[in-house]
C-alpha cells in the first residue's frame, strides 16, 4: 500500500488513509467518516469476517476495486469489545478539524485526520468493555543484563482506576509472579520475548504477550519519562526503585502515552511490591486449586465466586487481588481479620453499610474516563453520587471505637471535598444521558443564562403551538398541523385535497411558502414560522454550548479531586470486602483463624468451602468435616507430614485441597470454613493436584507430573506447604512406587515441610516406623454386602484395600467383568505375600541425600557410622587405623 505508486494513484481521501495506516500496522484502522468508522482493504476484509458485518466496496485502487466495511459510531463500542476479544488491537482515526476548514483550503482539500487512540486489551476504560468484577491491566517486563545475573521487574497499570505496582520477579517465578496478576497484557522488550529460554513462559501467555521496540524499555531514560509524566523534577520522593523497576514502570507509561496519544489518565504513584510480602503460590498450584477460575477458564465454580459477596465492582477487584495475593505478615493478616470480627460484632451497622456500599458506583473508572476526555454526563453523575454515598458511609462509622484498617478507610471518605458534591448536586439534572453532545444534563436553576435560552426555546415551542390553531382557524382546515422533521425542520402540513385554500389566493400564496409536495399531502411554510424555527435552532445551539462549558469546568474539578476520590473508591472498597468476608463467614460458619509465625497447621473441623457450598445448594447430604494437624511435635521445630490412604472416591482429593484452601484464605485475611484453625504464616503453597493435562503442549501426562514433582522438590523449603495428590500413578507400579516412596523420604528429610501427600500406594504406610514426622490417615469406609459407603472421614491409620473393584462395580462395569476381576485380584494377593515391595521396608536404607547429622541420628545411623562406632580406638596401631580409614572410605 505504501509505494510510490499506490500513493500516486489514490485520491486525496485515500492518500491520507494509507499515510496513516502505514503508521499504524499492526492495529485495524477505524477511520472516521461522518457518522461511521470505515475500515478499507485487509482491514475490511478482517473485520467484516470477525464482526459478521456486510464487506462493500468503494472506488478502486490501482486498478482494484478497495474493499470497505463500517460501523455506525454510536455503536462503536460494541464493535470493538468484540474484535478486542478477538485478539484485534485498533486504532481509533478522528477527524480532527472542522470539514468548513478544509473547505477553505480548496475543494479538493480533505478534512485533517489523525489517530487519537489505539485500543488495546490492556488500556481499555469504556464500561461496555470492562468488566466489572476484574482489574484489566497492562503489565511491562523488563531485564537488565550485567553482574552475575540479570534483574528482571514487573510493571502493572490499570488505567481504567490509575492503580500503579512493581516488583521484582526472576526467571524461576516469572510466570507466578504475572499469573498473579494476571494481566490482559503484557508488552515485552522484543530481545527478551525471541529468546529461548523465555519462550515457554511467553507460549503459556499466548495473545496475551505482545513483543515491543526495546527502546520504550531503556532504562537510562526510565527516570526522565517517569518525572515527565507525573509533573515532578526528581522520582527521589517515591521512594528507591532498582533500574529494572524504573525500565517496566517507564516502559508501562511509555505505552500508555503512546495508546492514549493526547490524553494521561489519572495514575497513582507507582506502589512497590516485594515478594516477601505475598505468599508464593506457583502457577500450577494456582490453576489446580481453581482459585479463580476452574481448569476449565469458568469462573463459575471457582474460589473467588464462592467466597464474594460484596456488592460493589471496586470491591469484587479488590477481592480478587487478595486472594491472588495473600499475605505472610501476620501482623497485616490480623488487621484484616479486626475488620471482619467488628462488622460480625456489630450486626446493624455491618446490613447498614452494605445497603449503601450497593448504590456506590465505579468511581475510579468514571474518573479515569473524565480525565481521559471520554467521560460523559453519566460519569460525574457516578462521581456526584459516589461521593454522596461516601458521606452517608462515613457518617455510619463516625462516633465509633473502629478497628485500624476501618479507621483508616474512615478517615480517607471525611477527606472528600464537600464543596465538589455540592456543585455537582446542584448542577447535574437526577436523568443523565450517555453522551454530552445530547445535552439535557443540567439541572434546571442551575445557570441563569442556561435557563433563559431554554425558556426562550420552550416559548417559541408554545408559540408554535399556537400557530397551528391560528393557520387552521385562518384557512379553514381543521386537519392544518404543523410537523418537524431533520430535512425541513417546522413545516405545516395539509392533505392533498385541502391544499387548495393554500394557494388558490395571491394573499394565501404569499403568506404560505410552498415547501414540498407529496403524494397525498402538500407542506407549506410562514416567514414567522421559519423565524420561530431559526429562534429555537439557535437556542439549543446556545444551550449546548453552555452546557458544554458547564461540563468542561465540572471535569476539571474532579480531575483536580482525583486523588482524594480515589482514596475514598478505595476506602469503600475495603469496607465492602470487610462487610462481604463478614457476611460470608457468618452465612456459611467460618472461624477466624489464629496466625502467627509458628510452624503450626491445627485445623479442627475443617471443610471445603466451594463443595460445601455444592452440596448446600444440591440439598445434598452434608459435607463431612475433617480435622487436620500437621503442627510439629514434640521438641522438634518441623512441620509434619500426613500419607493419607483410601478408596478412590473417598474424598481425598478434597481433602488436600480444603486444606490449600483454607491456608490461602487464612492469609488473604479471612475467616475459613473449620471449627478452628491456627496456622504458621506459609511462605510458599505447592500442590501437584488433578491431571491437569498439558497434552496440548506435547508433554505425556506422566511428564507433567513429574515436572511440578520435581518443581516442588526443589523449592519447597522448612515454610511451606505441599500437597501432593497421586505421585507416580502415571506410570508401571514399581516405577511409580519407587518415585512416591523417594520424594516422601525427601519431603521428610531435606524439604521438612508441611506436606499432605495423598496415595493409593499402601506400601508407602509402613514407612512411618522410620519417618518420625510421618503420619499415617486413611478415608474411612463402611463395607456393607459386597458394596462399599464413603463416610469422607479422615481417620488415623492405613487402609487396608483399596476397594477399586467395588467402586468399579458402583460405576456400572458389567457384572461378569465385576466377578473375573475378584478373581485375578486373589490369585495377585497371594503373589503379593513374595513381592520385594512388602520387603522394602526391613532391606531398603534409608534415604542417602545430605541430610543433617542431627536427622541422621534420629532416623538410625549410617554403615559407615556404625563401622566407626565399632572401631576400638585405643587399641590400634596408627598403621591399622590409616587401614580402617581406607575401608571406611571404600563404603561411601
Ligand atoms: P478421591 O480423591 O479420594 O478419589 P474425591 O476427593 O474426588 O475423592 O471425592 C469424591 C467425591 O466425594 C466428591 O465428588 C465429593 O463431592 C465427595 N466428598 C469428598 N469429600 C467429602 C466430604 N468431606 N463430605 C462430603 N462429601 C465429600
Amino acid at each position: 500500500l505504501v509505494s510510490e505508486e499506490s500513493r500516486a494513484s489514490a485520491t486525496p481521501m485515500m492518500e491520507q488513509y494509507i499515510e496513516i495506516k502505514a503508521n499504524n500496522p499492526d492495529s485495524l484502522l477505524f477511520y472516521r467518516m461522518g457518522d461511521f468508522y470505515e475500515l478499507f482493504f485487509e482491514d475490511a476484509v478482517d473485520a467484516s469476517r470477525a464482526l459478521g458485518i456486510t464487506l462493500t466496496k468503494r472506488g478502486q485502487h490501482m486498478g482494484q476495486e478497495i474493499p470497505m466495511c463500517g460501523v455506525p459510531v454510536h455503536a462503536a463500542d460494541d464493535y470493538l469489545q468484540k474484535l478486542i476479544s478477538l485478539g484485534f488491537r485498533v486504532a481509533v482515526c478522528e477527524q480532527v478539524e472542522d470539514p468548513a476548514e478544509a473547505k477553505k483550503r480548496g475543494s479538493k482539500s480533505v478534512v485533517r485526520r489523525d489517530v487519537v487512540r489505539l485500543v488495546t486489551p490492556g488500556t481499555l476504560t469504556e464500561e461496555k468493555l470492562l468488566s466489572p468484577s476484574e482489574s484489566n491491566y497492562l503489565m511491562a517486563l523488563s531485564r537488565i543484563r550485567g553482574g552475575a545475573s540479570p534483574q528482571m521487574a514487573l510493571a502493572w497499570i490499570d488505567i481504567s482506576t490509575g492503580v500503579f505496582r512493581l516488583a521484582e520477579t526472576e526467571e524461576g517465578r516469572l510466570l507466578a509472579d504475572i499469573l498473579r496478576i494476571e494481566p490482559r497484557e503484557l508488552i515485552v522488550p522484543d530481545g527478551i520475548f525471541f529468546d529461548p529460554e523465555l519462550k515457554p513462559v511467553f507460549d503459556v501467555l499466548g495473545r496475551v504477550a505482545v513483543p515491543q521496540p526495546a527502546v520504550l524499555f531503556d532504562s537510562a531514560t526510565a527516570e526522565n519519562r517517569l518525572a515527565r509524566f507525573f509533573g515532578v523534577g526528581t522520582l527521589d520522593g517515591f521512594g528507591s526503585f532498582t533500574r529494572a523497576e524504573l525500565a517496566a514502570a517507564s516502559a508501562a507509561v511509555a505505552y500508555v502515552e503512546k495508546t492514549q496519544i493526547a490524553e494521561r489518565p489519572p495514575l497513582g504513584l507507582p506502589e512497590r511490591q516485594s515478594a516477601a510480602s505475598t505468599l508464593f503460590i506457583d502457577p500450577a498450584t494456582r490453576a489446580n486449586l481453581e482459585l479463580v477460575k476452574t481448569l476449565s477458564g469458568d469462573r463459575n465454580g471457582s474460589l473467588l465466586k464462592a467466597i464474594d459477596r460484596t456488592v460493589t465492582g471496586g470491591g469484587a477487584r479488590l477481592l480478587a487481588e487478595r486472594l491472588m495475593s495473600p499475605l505472610t505478615d501476620p501482623q497485616e493478616i490480623a488487621e484484616r481479620q479486626d475488620s471482619i470480627a467488628f462488622l460480625l460484632a456489630e450486626a446493624t451497622l455491618a446490613d447498614r453499610l452494605r445497603d449503601a456500599l450497593k448504590r456506590v458506583p465505579d468511581m475510579p473508572r468514571a474518573l479515569s474516563r473524565l480525565a481521559l476526555e471520554r467521560g460523559g454526563p453519566r460519569d460525574l453523575g457516578a462521581i456526584r453520587h459516589g461521593l454522596a454515598v461516601a458521606r452517608d458511609v462515613a457518617g455510619l462509622l463516625s462516633k465509633q471505637d473502629l478497628p485500624a484498617e476501618i479507621e483508616g478507610a474512615y478517615e480517607d471518605l471525611i477527606l472528600l471535598p464537600a464543596s465538589l458534591e455540592d456543585l455537582l448536586a446542584a448542577m447535574l439534572a437526577d436523568d443523565l444521558t450517555l453522551l454530552k453532545r445530547d445535552g439535557g444534563f443540567l439541572r434546571e436553576g442551575a445557570v441563569t443564562e442556561l435557563d433563559e435560552v431554554r425558556a426562550l426555546r420552550d416559548q417559541s415551542r408554545r408559540v408554535i403551538a399556537g400557530l397551528q390553531l391560528q393557520y387552521a382557524e385562518e384557512t379553514g382546515i381543521r386537519s392544518l398541523k404543523i410537523k418537524h422533521n431533520n430535512v425541513l425542520g417546522y413545516f405545516i402540513e395539509v392533505s392533498a385535497g385541502n391544499a387548495g385554500a393554500m394557494t388558490d389566493s395571491d394573499a394565501a400564496r404569499a403568506r404560505f411558502i410552498h415547501r414540498q409536495t407529496m403524494a397525498s399531502a402538500m407542506r407549506f411554510t410562514t416567514t414567522e414560522l421559519a423565524d420561530l424555527e431559526s429562534r429555537i435552532a439557535n437556542a439549543a445551539g446556545q444551550a449546548l454550548e453552555i452546557e458544554l462549558q458547564v461540563f468542561d469546568r465540572m471535569t476539571a474539578e474532579v480531575v483536580a479531586a482525583a486523588e482524594p476520590i480515589k482514596a475514598a473508591a478505595r476506602a469503600l472498597a475495603v469496607l465492602d470486602v470487610a462487610a462481604g468476608l463478614a457476611a460470608l463467614a457468618e452465612e456459611q460458619g467460618y472461624c477466624r483463624p489464629i496466625v502467627d509465625d509458628s510452624r503450626m497447621f491445627a485445623i479442627t473441623a475443617g471443610r471445603h468451602p466451594v463443595v460445601e457450598q455444592v452440596l448446600r445448594r444440591q440439598a445434598l447430604s452434608p459435607f463431612i468435616a475433617n480435622n487436620c494437624d500437621l503442627s510439629p511435635s514434640g521438641s522438634g521445630s518441623n512441620g509434619a507430614i500426613w500419607l493419607l490412604t483410601g478408596p478412590n472416591m473417598g474424598g481425598k482429593s478434597t481433602f488436600l485441597r480444603q486444606n490449600a484452601l483454607i491456608a490461602i484464605m487464612a492469609q488473604m485475611g479471612s475467616f475459613v470454613p473449620a471449627g478452628s484453625a491456627h496456622i504458621g504464616v506459609v511462605d510458599r503453597l505447592f500442590s501437584r493436584v488433578g491431571a491437569s493435562d498439558d497434552l496440548a503442549r506435547g508433554r505425556s501426562t506422566f511428564m507433567v507430573e513429574m515436572v511440578e514433582t520435581a518443581a516442588i522438590l526443589n523449592q519447597a523449603g522448612d515454610r511451606s506447604l505441599v500437597i501432593l495428590d497421586e505421585i507416580g500413578r502415571g506410570t508401571a507400579t514399581f516405577d511409580g512406587l519407587s518415585i512416591a516412596w523417594a520424594a516422601v523420604e525427601h519431603l521428610h528429610e531435606v524439604n521438612r515441610c508441611r506436606a499432605l501427600f495423598a496415595t493409593h500406594f499402601h506400601e508407602l504406610t509402613a514407612l512411618s516406623e522410620k519417618l518420625d514426622r510421618l503420619s499415617n490417615v486413611t478415608m474411612r469406609v463402611k463395607e456393607w454386602d459386597g458394596d462399599v459407603i464413603f463416610l469422607h472421614e479422615v481417620g488415623p491409620g492405613a487402609a487396608d484395600r483399596s476397594y477399586g473393584i467395588q467402586v468399579a462395580r458402583l460405576a456400572g462395569l458389567p457384572a461378569s467383568v465385576v466377578a473375573r476381576a475378584r478373581d485375578v485380584l486373589t490369585r495377585l494377593e497371594d503373589a503379593d505375600r513374595k513381592n520385594p515391595a512388602s520387603q522394602l521396608i526391613d532391606d531398603l536404607p534409608l534415604f542417602q541425600v545430605a541430610v543433617r547429622r542431627e536427622t541422621a541420628a534420629k532416623v538410625g545411623a549410617s554403615k559407615v557410622e556404625e563401622a566407626l562406632r565399632a572401631l576400638d580406638l585405643d587399641d590400634m596401631t596408627p598403621r591399622a587405623a590409616l587401614e580402617a580409614l581406607y575401608e571406611l572410605r571404600k563404603q561411601l
